[in-house]
């Protein structure tokens, strides 16, 4: 059993399909030096790997009654690794649950060849979503491209099967205790060449039982998320994103506790689900066209000219660095740098200010948020930032930009997040707080603030780039 971004053994389909026709199952993870040899030294996604390991570890433990390591961690070229273990251990089929993102369908690819060239079978499980690949198809077999007919054809679809947890309790027994000398400790992060991260000291929890306290503690406002999702400084969503990234969560048993909610009426239930429905859609949009990985997923989009040169890259230091006097934007940019968080209402704000404000290419942000998000998800990622762009399916139209002043007075009235992030600023007055270049010369002399020194003065007028945004993608209505 080959575990990628399934960390757990609550519920997983392959490995319960595994355990369920095998007399002796083996279970394998790797740290991958394909996909780690391009990441900083320090990262936290790899950290919570690292624990999430040893959490998975401790429940394949439990699950077996033996009280020693069971699994085994490589660390190597996973396509390479797989294999040759396969072949050691005399193995007659690899497990492993699907992965949709195309280098991993190219690495499973070359395992399944390699593999069936010594004559090992690999069976591979969906896992991951509720709902892949051709399972829902509008009426004439095409894939979905607008949210609410998929949303409501998943919901059609959606009943107990689906739903249901995979009992892996039941084939315990079929687990393969490492004998004495055969079984080595799960690598710290040094041996595998990764430095210790915040990830503790942000408190943030790993493994199954870190997804579990986070869901335990989620379900008590629940009810609620409709009300308090969209405002940062409150504790609204659930903070499942990276547990869903790496599994260690399962996508069945959140949904069929929404869907129970919702069927006892419950708004905010109705809401969530709807957002988890939103991540196989977009897996389902990765899946169908691939293509959006590079490219616009509608084509005019790519006739857009971004900025470019010196002044953008400029301008994006800016964005990446909270650097751009939009004080709800530099907060959220402070979230992301320092916590690999940003909440889902600032995602869009600072996704449209990067677009539509600054005039810089989708892709570039994609990319900031791919190497800094800890729930980094390529299809959500992707998504999000088309729709932001309007270069998306269902994306919102190209002229809705926001503006980052009123959203910061509507989703931080208060001031709250915005003086949490960016504490020299903390002592202005809220009225100003949004917006201080709008402020008197009296009130930043009290808060002790001297604008382009302790806090910068704004890199663009809103208004002016609003005008210049709608010109650059006049484009596609020309062509349209
Ligand atoms: P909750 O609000 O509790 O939602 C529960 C889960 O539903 C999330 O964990 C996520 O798995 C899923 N979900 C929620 N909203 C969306 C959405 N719009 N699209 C797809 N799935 C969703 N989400 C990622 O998981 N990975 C990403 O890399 C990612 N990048 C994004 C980039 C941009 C520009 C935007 C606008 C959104 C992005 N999202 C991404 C979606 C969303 O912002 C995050 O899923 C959410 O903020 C994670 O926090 P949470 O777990 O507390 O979410």
């Amino acid at each position: 059993m080959w575990f990628r971004r399934d960390l757990r053994a609550d519920d997983n389909a392959a490995l319960y399909h595994a355990l369920k026709n095998c007399a002796s199952v083996v279970c394998v993870f790797v740290f991958d030096t394909e996909i780690l040899d391009g990441l900083p030294r320090v990262d936290r996604r790899v950290e919570f790997i690292r624990e999430s390991l040893v959490d998975l570890d401790a429940q394949l433990q439990k699950l077996s009654g033996h009280q020693r390591p069971i699994l085994f961690v490589r660390h190597g070229v996973a396509a390479q690794e797989i294999p040759q273990m396969a072949a050691q251990l005399g193995v007659q089929t690899v497990y492993t649950n699907h992965d949709y993102e195309s280098s991993a369908i190219l690495r499973d690819t070359a395992v399944r060849g390699t593999l069936a060239n010594a004559g090992i079978s690999f069976h591979t499980f969906k896992d991951h979503v509720i709902f892949e690949r051709d399972e829902v198809l509008t009426q004439s077999s095409t894939p979905y491209t607008v949210f609410t007919p998929y949303k409501n054809a998943w919901l059609k679809k959606c009943n107990d099967f689906y739903l249901s947890s995979y009992p892996v309790e039941r084939y315990a027994s079929s687990i393969y205790i490492p004998k004495e000398g055969e079984y080595a400790v799960i690598p710290t992060l040094a041996a595998i060449n990764f430095e210790v991260t915040n990830l503790s000291s942000l408190k943030i929890p790993t493994g199954s039982a870190g997804a579990h306290s986070l869901f335990s503690e989620f379900f008590e406002r629940l009810d609620n998320y409709h009300a308090t999702r969209d405002f940062p400084a409150i504790k609204g969503p659930s903070y499942l994103g990276v547990h869903l990234r790496f599994g260690t969560v399962s996508i069945r048993k959140l949904c069929a506790v929404a869907h129970q909610r919702v069927i006892q009426g419950s708004e905010g239930a109705k809401v969530w689900l709807s957002e988890l429905i939103w991540r196989d859609f977009y897996f389902s949009i990765l899946h169908h066209f691939p293509r959006v990985e590079k490219q616009s997923f509608k084509p005019l989009y790519d006739t857009i000219r971004w900025e470019h040169g010196k002044q953008a890259k400029a301008l994006f230091a800016a964005w990446s660095e909270g650097r751009t006097g939009y004080p709800l934007v530099d907060a959220a940019m402070h979230q992301i740098n320092q916590t690999g968080y940003m909440h889902n209402r600032l995602r869009m704000v600072v996704a449209s200010f990067l677009t539509k404000d600054l005039g810089i290419d989708w892709r570039w942000g994609e990319r900031y948020f791919a190497q800094h998000l800890n729930d980094f998800d390529l299809a959500a990622n992707n998504g999000g930032w088309q729709w932001a762009a309007s270069s998306g399916c269902d994306a919102q139209p190209y002229f809705r930009i926001f503006n980052p002043v009123s959203q910061s007075e509507k989703f931080d009235a208060q001031g709250k997040f915005i003086r949490r992030y960016l504490p020299q600023l903390a002592k202005l007055p809220t009225a100003a707080l949004h917006a201080p270049w709008l402020a008197s010369a009296l009130e930043l002399q009290m808060a002790g603030i001297s604008l382009g020194k302790d806090y910068p003065e704004r890199i663009v007028i809103h208004e002016s780039a609003r005008i210049a945004t709608l010109a650059r993608y006049a484009v596609v209505k020309k062509l349209a």
